[in-house]
């Protein structure tokens, strides 16, 4: 009997004291992240010095040398990792400027990998799209291009976002706006396919056939907002103008103005680059061969600056790892921190690190992923890991309510197919988690636009960010146990009407750009 209880006694002490423990880590990470809080810092940094990070750049390669520099300054190793290489281009000086019948400097951006113009640019006369019956009447038009920059997107009725209309405009004309918007929109998908292309194939038409350049406006439906993507073309210029320019010079050229422009985009071709992941590790002491990672791609569009896509979850990446690197220097796991290359063209650097490392894929304990903007954290997904009710909820015990009374969960969840990096190791069969944000307008106004730039980022939910991922790093290192792999049984696809099947491993692209 004595015996017995002595046990017990004994049982609740050491319970009592590792929930002392867990608790008293858990405020020293708070308190770290809150009064000694590096993330201002980081993100002038990394965003409005260096710029943003396409992948095959000159910057892209100092933003890992920086995120190396970095880690060094707090004492964590990391290092570079190349994984395959990219077509090299550096952007130069972008200037548009309408030169008749007036002139006006225009907000536009040449797009990416395209080639370059000398300083004095080109000038010419832009030409719009009339209306094709067939591709034959398409091929018999095609000459008027020669010599012309190609006007080729739709002229938008409205330059005001559909929140605004919705506030201001009566029910009717907002209701007859949008079906003018429709009926214009199926009309100019109508008159491509008649062409016989695609928006994507079409400006090799044009440049074949001897147009000059390359005019579009990719309007992203809200104010001052346009996705900026690469060009497809070899030679010509291809620039992107903003929707109020665009506009204006569509419509002078509709009213039989002759409307010329001049392009000056001074980028420049570097040949084939080497592409690489920032590691950075804090090895584990009692289990170094199993791994929770911090994982968020570190490249970006660059219409912008990347700031939210994904500058925020490469913030919040970085400021977890400082975080537990001084609150909790000796995991027992291994912390192990993926700042992952070339995401945007279809998770390249992390699939690469996957194919590279089967021995860590197989020691994952957990990998957590960042990649939707600069908002809190409010859904999380088991991934279809049929146990990760478990130990994702016990981690997420530990967490004060304020970093967690917002996070909508959903077990098991189902398996990941693309979107981020967490794919990659998802595929692999590693419980890898997606820390899903609100959205902050993050799909109209920052994701791949001219407007994702540091002014966007909200501080206080990356702060919230940054000390969640930093507990719940903390808590998958002290679990006792492994986590589970179990997969839940995939229920039925709707569409396929077959049984759901568990996402395969995707082969890299490790050469870019230089078909
Ligand atoms: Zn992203």
């Amino acid at each position: 009997m004595k015996k017995v209880l002595l046990i017990s006694a004994y049982l609740l002490c050491t319970a009592f004291m590792f929930s002392q423990t867990t608790e008293d880590i858990v405020k020293a990470i708070e308190k770290e992240g809150i009064e000694n809080s590096q993330l201002e810092q980081l993100a002038y940094e990394l965003m409005d010095l260096n710029g943003p990070r396409l992948v095959g750049t000159p910057e892209m390669k100092s933003a890992h040398d920086w995120a190396v520099n970095t880690y060094k300054k707090w004492g964590i190793t990391a290092e570079n990792q190349q994984w395959g290489t990219w077509k090299g281009w550096q952007r130069g000086i972008t200037h548009v400027d309408m030169v008749s019948p007036r002139v006006a400097s225009l907000h536009a951006t040449q797009l990416a990998w395209n080639p370059g113009t000398s300083s004095k640019g080109v000038t010419a006369s832009l030409i719009t799209l009339p209306s094709f019956t067939d591709s034959l009447s398409f091929v018999k038009w095609l000459p008027n291009v020669k010599g012309k920059i190609v006007m080729v997107s739709m002229l938008q009725p409205t330059g005001r976002p559909d929140e605004n209309w919705e506030e201001y405009a009566t029910k009717a004309s907002f209701e007859k706006m949008k079906s003018e918007r429709d009926s214009l929109e199926k009309i100019w998908r109508q008159n491509i396919r008649n062409t016989g292309y695609t928006s994507r194939n079409i400006n090799a038409a044009f440049e074949k056939a001897g147009a000059i350049g390359i005019a579009q406006s990719r309007w992203s439906e809200g104010f001052g907002a346009n996705k900026i993507f690469s060009a497809g073309t070899e030679k010509i210029p291809a620039v992107d103008i903003s929707l109020e320019d665009y506009g204006m010079l569509y419509r002078m050229v509709e009213h039989g103005e002759d409307t010329k422009i001049k392009i000056v985009a001074e980028s420049k071709d570097l040949g084939v680059v080497p592409t690489f992941n920032t590691i950075a590790t804090i090895p584990g002491t009692e289990f170094p061969d199993e791994y929770v990672i911090l994982s968020a791609h570190f490249d970006s569009w660059d219409g912008g600056t990347g700031a939210t896509d994904n500058g925020t979850g490469t913030i919040t990446m970085l400021e977890a790892a400082r975080i537990l690197k001084k609150v909790y220097p000796n995991p027992k796991r291994t912390i192990l921190v993926g700042h992952w290359g070339s995401e945007e063209q279809g998770l390249n650097g992390s699939s690469s690190f996957a194919e590279d490392h089967p021995e860590i894929v197989d020691g994952v304990q957990a990998l957590f992923n960042q990649d939707n903007g600069t908002g809190r954290v409010v859904r999380l997904s088991g991934q279809g890991f049929l146990h990760a009710y478990d130990y994702l909820g016990r981690w997420l015990e530990a967490i004060p309510e304020t970093y967690k009374n917002e996070i909508e969960t959903t077990f098991p969840g189902s398996p990941g197919r693309g979107g981020s990096d967490y794919a990659s190791f998802v595929a692999a069969g590693a419980p890898a988690f997606s820390l899903s944000s609100l959205s902050w307008d993050y799909w109209n106004y920052t994701w791949h636009t001219n407007l994702d730039t540091y002014d966007k980022i909200v501080f206080d939910d990356v702060r919230n960010n940054a000390i969640l991922t930093a507990i719940l790093t903390y808590m998958a290192c002290e679990d006792p146990k492994k986590t589970s792999r179990e997969k839940a049984v995939l229920g039925i696809n709707p569409r396929s009407g077959k049984k759901g099947e568990w996402p395969t491993q995707r082969k890299p692209q490790r050469k870019g750009g230089q078909d």
